[in-house]
């Protein structure tokens, strides 16, 4: 730091803790920032609906997919165009021009302690600082994904320009008669990525324990297969990307006098995992905040719309693969609004409780008994 007091210190420059930092810097405000390696161009593929775009310049945008189709026992396609970020344009959107960066990676004492240096701490340092752990307990969204050209993967995308969830059971062992029962289910991601290339990602939404990586590997070669597509697009792709989200975030409160943002907080949404379209959208709100000298208690207070999510999270969890493909069946029903307030972080409490009571009202009579219990089980 180059001397003096600062008025925001932001640990971690993910997603949330850059557009903060820049959003902040570009209000004037006094800015230092702290990752371990600040210059590094994000990995995952990252979606978000279009119009959470806001005001990032079109630049940010690598791919656009116009009417993306959920598939369940139905097929779904959404009036809602989805895109895949551009990471290295997002990150030239949000410069850091104006802020003191600094290389080091920070434990939660060393956070603690820029509270002596800096009016406002927010730790965005992601929802596991310390590395992930293979034994992690805490429910998650685990992915295996290839990227392969788009003739390649023309078979696995059946028609539809892009696939958001497919959550049919082509992925089952080719046993005759080889049921799903005890299976947790897991649907295909299916995302041309506009240069020529698309993302087949076999992702299970969210399990206890989460569903092992190699399983979703194993079911996204049965799956491509039983497509016709050639099981060596599996294994030797142009590219691979591994997925695991806690679905709770950090799943502990931030340390003493900081505040925690994106998923190092309660920046998620507990049923799909998404976060980068609420977090940009709420680093701009925060640097309005801190900027106007405004400190909130929370980045993300607890709303109540969380209380329906986390019902709708053990839904996800506990709901067999039957059960699941009727709830997404549901979804696909569902107007647009409604389908938007179910996938949005931001969606209020009127718009979550109608767009869940839609999509049990939809459910054939033994889905609605196992979403019941399913649902209001603790
Ligand atoms: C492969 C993958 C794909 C995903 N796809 C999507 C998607 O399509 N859409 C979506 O909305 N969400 C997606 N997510 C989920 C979620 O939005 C992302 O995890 C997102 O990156 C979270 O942003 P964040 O800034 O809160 O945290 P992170 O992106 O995890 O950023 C944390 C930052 O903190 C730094 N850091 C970590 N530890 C320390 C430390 N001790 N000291 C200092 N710095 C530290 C890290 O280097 C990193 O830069 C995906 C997640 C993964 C893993």
């Amino acid at each position: 730091m180059s001397g003096g007091r600062v008025d925001v210190a932001v640990v971690g420059l993910g997603p949330a803790g850059r557009s903060l930092a820049s959003a902040c810097a570009a209000r004037g405000l006094r800015v230092v920032a702290v990752d371990p390696r600040p210059a590094a161009v994000w990995t995952p593929t990252y979606g978000v609906w279009e119009d959470e775009l806001a005001e990032l310049p079109p630049t940010v945008v690598r791919s656009r997919l116009a009417a993306p189709e959920v598939r369940a026992h139905e097929t779904h396609r959404l009036s809602r165009p989805y895109v895949v970020l551009d990471n290295i344009a997002l990150q030239a959107a949000l410069p850091l021009d104006d802020v003191d960066v600094r290389p080091a990676r920070l434990d939660d004492a060393e956070v603690a302690a820029l509270t002596s240096s800096s009016r406002v701490v927010v730790d965005a340092r992601g929802a596991r600082p310390r590395g992930l752990r293979a034994d992690d307990p805490a429910p998650a969204q685990t992915a295996f994904g290839v990227v392969v050209p788009a003739d390649v993967a023309a078979p696995a995308l059946q028609d539809a320009e892009a696939l958001l969830m497919d959550w049919r059971t082509d992925w089952r062992t080719d046993q005759v008669g080889a049921g799903t029962a005890g299976l947790r289910p897991s649907f295909l991601y299916a995302i041309p990525l506009g240069d020529g290339t698309v993302l087949l990602e076999e992702t299970c939404l969210a399990a206890v324990p989460p569903l092992p990586v190699e399983e979703l590997k194993a079911r996204l070669r049965r799956r491509l297969a039983a497509r016709g597509v050639d099981p060596s697009a599996v294994d030797t792709p142009l590219h691979r990307e591994v997925v695991h989200i806690p679905m709770r975030g950090r799943g502990r409160p931030p340390v003493d006098g900081t505040l925690a943002h994106g998923v190092a907080g309660r920046g998620g949404h507990v049923v799909t995992g998404y976060s980068v379209a609420h977090a940009l959208r709420r680093s701009r709100a925060l640097a309005d905040e801190l900027a106007a000298g405004q400190v909130p208690r929370r980045v993300d207070a607890l709303a109540p719309a969380d209380a329906l999510r986390e019902a709708g999270l053990r839904a996800v969890l506990r709901l067999d693969v039957d059960g699941t493909l009727a709830l997404f069946d549901g979804f696909g029903h569902l107007p647009a609004h409604l389908q938007r307030a179910y996938m949005s972080r931001d969606g209020d409490l009127a718009d979550v409780a109608a767009a869940m009571w839609s999509m049990f009202r939809r459910m054939p009579w033994s889905g609605r008994r196992e979403l019941a219990r399913a649902t209001l089980l603790p």
